[in-house]
């Protein structure tokens, strides 16, 4: 059977008017119709014939469509019980689909794919970018690719480097587990209904080990966290937010040979990890 090409704007309006579909802004729901982006989120990807995929918010099928079309097995986690019937009727033609009713951020991931390698890829509800990336990231899934289009502001935040005004604890998580890199722009016209922003595909190459050596992943995190929570405070006194005596951060940035006068946003990760192990031997 020859499957109309769902990310199109007359076949998507066609699709939601015979299903009496409203979309919802509480889920995030802007859908693709241009087939060029989801050609683009699929090479970005890089599938090979039978792998496995995880999509989170499959919609109408739309980028579903583009990865079973290139052969991937896909297992799609959509929480809106509407869209599960729409998704029966327009990937009826794929036996290589499978579609979960589910909150992304309450389903046992590991269990519902059931691979032992997979790639995530997924035009993601912007209200929970974060939330799901670092959830998927922090459970240390079997993932090595994440390929997803988020808000380009967001985007951009997670591949700053040091210095600048994005740089922030997002862009070291994300850094600190891949290597994070913008595939290319989407403008708002890319959807319906457009979104006030504009958005971005981003490629997250998932290391092999994390980008530095912690003694206590926990302990970074603080450490990170504190740095950035007053970005306008130095070392000396961002860090006493983490409830430790001022004289042990001291010790510590002092062995970590970093000048406590400097701002949490010019220190890379290698730092942020100095100064976690140094705290660490000092406790
Ligand atoms: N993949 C489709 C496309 O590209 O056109 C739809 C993408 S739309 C931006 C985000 C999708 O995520 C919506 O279908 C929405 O219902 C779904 N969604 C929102 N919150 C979710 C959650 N917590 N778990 C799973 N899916 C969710």
């Amino acid at each position: 059977m020859i499957q109309p090409t769902i990310a199109k704007r007359d076949v998507t309006k066609h699709i939601l008017k015979s299903f009496n579909i409203q979309m919802s802004k509480k889920l995030g729901q802007n859908f693709l119709i241009d087939e060029n982006i989801v050609d683009g989120i699929v090479r970005a990807a890089n599938i090979s014939p039978g792998e496995t995929v995880l999509e989170i918010g499959p919609g109408i099928g739309t980028l579903t469509q583009g990865l079973a079309e290139a052969g991937a097995k896909v297992v799609a986690v959509e929480l809106d019980s509407r869209l599960i019937e729409v998704l029966a009727k327009t990937l009826a033609g794929y036996d290589n689909v499978r579609i979960v009713h589910g909150d992304i951020l309450k389903v046992n991931i590991a269990e519902e794919v059931a691979a032992p390698r997979f790639k995530v890829v997924a035009n993601l509800p912007y209200y929970i970018t974060t939330p799901i990336i670092m959830g998927l990231l922090e459970q240390r899934l079997p993932v090595d690719t994440l390929v997803t289009m988020i808000q380009k502001e967001v985007a951009e935040r997670m591949v700053a480097s040091p210095g600048g005004k994005e740089y922030g604890a997002l862009s070291v998580a994300v850094q600190y587990f891949t290597e994070p890199q913008i595939m290319f722009a989407v403008p708002p016209h890319s959807f319906i209904p457009a979104p006030a922003v504009d958005s971005a595909v981003i490629r997250c190459v998932v290391r092999d080990q994390p980008a530095v050596a912690v003694g206590d992943e926990r302990l970074f995190f603080r450490v990170v966290k504190a740095a950035f929570s007053q970005r306008r405070k130095t070392l000396n006194n961002a860090l006493k937010t983490m409830g430790i005596a001022s004289e042990r951060i001291q010790q510590a940035l002092a062995e970590a040979q970093i000048d406590g006068g400097r701002r949490g946003e010019t220190l890379s990760l290698g730092e942020f990890a100095a100064i976690a192990n140094a705290l660490l031997k000092k406790s």
